[in-house]
């Protein structure tokens, strides 16, 4: 094969490579977009003050088991970063219940 056409195919392949590389990396950074957005509204939704309480809480979900913190819903207390650890009072929290779904 000719030189230049050797150095031409090693370059092609070289890029496509790094396209599936790229491509491969989209859903990763879909998902943490998705996050990104959620975390947003979420602390939008707070008052300033209470954004400590929620990052406390969170740091706190973090150290529980999640057998836990099902047992723990199951047992009518909040696990979502939002009311972590007070009792559910409306029956049901969609915070707690998305929260749950997604671990
Ligand atoms: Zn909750």
């Amino acid at each position: 094969m000719r030189q230049l056409t050797q150095a031409f195919l090693e370059v092609e392949e070289k890029l496509l490579s790094l396209l599936e590389e790229v491509r491969s990396l989209r859903p990763y950074i879909e998902s943490l977009e998705e996050e990104n957005i959620r975390l947003k509204r979420e602390s939008c939704a707070l008052p300033q003050n209470e954004t400590e309480r929620v990052i406390a809480n969170a740091a706190q979900i973090e150290g529980v088991a999640h057998d836990n913190l099902v047992r723990l819903y199951k047992e009518g207390f909040h696990v979502c970063h939002l009311h972590f650890g007070q009792p559910i009072e409306a029956g049901a929290c969609l915070f707690c219940a998305g929260f749950l779904r997604r671990e």
